[in-house]
């Protein structure tokens, strides 16, 4: 079986890749990424030379490369994006061109294909906040930062494929992923940095704002599930229930990485900061799928690799 797999070089997509040459003896996969400052060649170390696997320098947005590359491709996942909300804050140009564009272009270059599946990497950032409860998969999209906005906008363009040509399209909506290999403007690696380094650790508002947590190797699991068994046209969310506010999160790095809860400091809150995430997965373990990492195995294993 051969994948495409685009995204390749960031934080999931590198732990994906790596994943499916451990997982499965018979699948050869093209690695896609435009190496954008997400993007690093060295997050797919000691597999870059794996006979199975090929890098592609090259962007999501290039139909002609696009194209070729999915002559012979029997899955598609498509894990490249712009991921950093506080940069869409910024600038939401790039985010439009790569989630949605981007995505359309790949979509367009897999009709015809002949593709087994086509697995759209999503977030449960597309259905805003929720105070109480859990979001579903029907829920509305009510996304309140550019971030999410474009990748509802991809979301939607990718299930449209799937109605319109029938091109046969998944979706996987994840919490927040942690895990080895993640870019350091993240919440995880730049506290275990900062903490280390005897750093201020700042929070935004009060800290309160709640996230529901994945250590990324369930997250592969969860999505290559997905991929082969969920059914074309559906969609899936990947959660744990492991929920801790970012207070929490930042008083269990320090206690990890043996700082002290003063490098904690609070700052001016993020503009239009949901307060919380939460996912309902009763699709998703109706396929058998459970998580195998607690957050406290999975965070010691992340403070290791970046203290490393
Ligand atoms: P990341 O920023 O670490 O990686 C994104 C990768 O995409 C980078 O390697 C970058 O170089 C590449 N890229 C960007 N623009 C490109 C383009 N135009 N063409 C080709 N490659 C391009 O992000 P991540 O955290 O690994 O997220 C991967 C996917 O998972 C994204 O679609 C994101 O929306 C989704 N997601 C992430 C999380 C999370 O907690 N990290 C949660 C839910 C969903």
């Amino acid at each position: 079986m051969q994948y495409l797999v685009t995204g390749a070089a960031g934080f999931i997509g590198s732990n994906y890749v790596r994943y499916l040459l451990n997982a499965r003896e018979d699948v050869s996969i093209v690695s896609l990424d435009a190496l954008t400052y997400a993007g690093s060649k060295a997050n797919l170390a000691g597999v870059l030379d794996d006979p199975r696997h090929e890098f592609v320098e090259g962007d999501i947005r290039d139909d002609e490369l696009m194209a070729s590359l999915l002559t012979d491709a029997d899955y598609v996942l498509n894990f490249a994006a712009e991921s950093h909300v506080d940069r869409s804050i910024e600038g939401a140009e790039p985010f439009v061109s790569t989630n949605v564009e981007g995505t359309r272009t790949l979509l367009d270059a897999a009709l015809g294909a002949g593709l087994e599946g086509f697995l759209q990497v999503s977030t449960d950032e597309v259905y805003g906040q929720i105070l109480d409860g859990a979001f579903t998969e029907t829920d509305p999209l009510t996304p309140r930062n550019p971030y999410a906005a474009s990748k509802a906008g991809a979301d939607l363009l990718a299930m449209s494929y799937w109605h319109t040509h029938e091109l046969p399209v998944v979706v996987t909506r994840t919490c927040n992923n942690f895990g080895p290999r993640q870019h350091d403007e993240k919440l995880i690696p730049k506290f275990v940095q900062r903490a280390a380094e005897g750093a201020e650790l700042p929070l935004y508002g009060d800290g309160s704002n709640v996230r529901e947590w994945i250590y990324v190797a369930d997250n592969c699991r969860a999505i290559d599930q997905v991929l082969r068994e969920g059914s074309p046209g559906e969609i899936y969310n990947i959660g744990t229930g492991i929920e801790r506010t970012n207070l929490e999160v930042a008083e269990a790095i320090i206690d990890a990485v043996g700082g002290s809860d003063d490098q904690i400091t609070f700052v001016e809150d993020r503009p239009g900061h949901d307060q919380r995430y939460a996912l309902e997965t009763a699709k998703l373990e109706r396929l058998g799928w459970g998580p195998e990492w607690s957050f406290e195995e999975g965070l010691e294993r992340t403070v290791g690799y970046y203290l490393e």
